[in-house]
């Protein structure tokens, strides 16, 4: 891993890390049915160290395509590359984060976020060493001892969002991470997600369905449509870094918020240019 030096800017460099090249996906047919066309041609280069968010209605297909780069589902047509090279299966390089992430019941928050680490052969030392630095990192330090059930919704997603870290996976995939969580503990999750991306420089794809938190942590938001599911406009987001409470309430993300809602709710419809908006 190569940490970033200590007040470099959060800036991706222009090296693809993830190259998706007409991703199309199908599933079988029910019994008598047609074929259903999940994804249609999904072509999209995401840089190292960039940070995207997926944006789009139920059903366009954003976990299809995050299942398809995580390596659980197939494409039926065109390619996912990581680093160039076809992904074939799961990888350590990519760590993901579903919205209900299965953590062992049975092991403590330290055991959990230990857990991949012993897999990979990490020395015990260096195991001990990456656990606390992760659980420190999202405030968690003083619930390592606890099992899982003893924790709260969002204490659970710190705790996988830890174990995803603590293994170094250069890209991380997540799909609605923060969907089950209150509205003040997502904000304080997004806010600990950028402070630690931004230290880092992990590649980052973050599907959600809230339109503010797609901008808020964004470099770029991806918004879908569906039927069958496909790019409908990429947004540069050019927010100020760090974001802050201040970033969040200025003139500039609103106008943004704005513009990605449009693109969201009104797929087909024309829409209407915002005044001081770079295209
Ligand atoms: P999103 O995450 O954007 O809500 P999904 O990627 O989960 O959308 O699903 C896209 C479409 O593909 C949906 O209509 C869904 O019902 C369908 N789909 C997803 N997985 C399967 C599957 N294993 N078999 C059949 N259809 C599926
Ligand atoms: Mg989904």
């Amino acid at each position: 891993m190569t940490l970033s030096s200590p007040g470099s800017s959060p800036r991706p460099s222009t090296a693809a890390k993830i190259s998706l090249r007409g991703v199309g996906k199908e599933f079988p047919a029910a019994a008598g049915g047609r074929v259903f066309r999940a994804l249609g041609e999904v072509s999209l280069d995401v840089a190292d160290g960039e940070f995207v968010t997926v944006v789009g209605p139920s059903g366009c297909g954003k976990s299809t395509l995050l299942n398809i780069l995580a390596g659980l589902e197939q494409p039926t047509s065109g390619e996912a590359l990581v680093d160039g090279v076809p992904v074939r299966g799961p990888g350590p390089e990519r760590g993901v984060i579903f919205q209900q992430y299965a953590l062992f019941p049975w092991l403590s928050v330290r055991k959990n976020v230990e857990f991949g680490l012993k897999t990979l052969g990490v020395p015990q030392q260096e195991r001990a060493d990456r656990v606390d630095h992760y659980l420190s990192m999202v405030g968690l330090d003083a619930f390592a001892d606890r099992l899982p059930k003893a924790l709260s919704g969002g204490m659970k997603q710190r705790c996988a969002i830890a174990r995803a870290y603590a293994v170094h996976p250069e890209i991380l995939l997540m799909d609605e991470p923060f969907g089950a969580v209150d509205a003040l503990t997502r904000v304080r999750l997004q806010e600990q997600l950028l402070a630690t991306w931004s230290q880092e420089q992990r590649t980052v794809l973050f599907i959600t369905h809230d339109v503010d938190e797609a901008v808020f942590l964004a470099n770029r938001v991806v918004v879908m449509a569906a039927d069958p599911g496909r790019l409908q406009e990429v947004i540069e987001i050019d927010l100020p870094h760090p974001r802050t409470e201040e970033v969040r309430l200025s003139p500039r993300f609103t106008q943004l918020r704005n513009r990605v809602w449009s693109a969201v709710y009104h797929q087909g419809d024309d829409r209407p240019s915002l005044e001081g908006e770079p295209r």
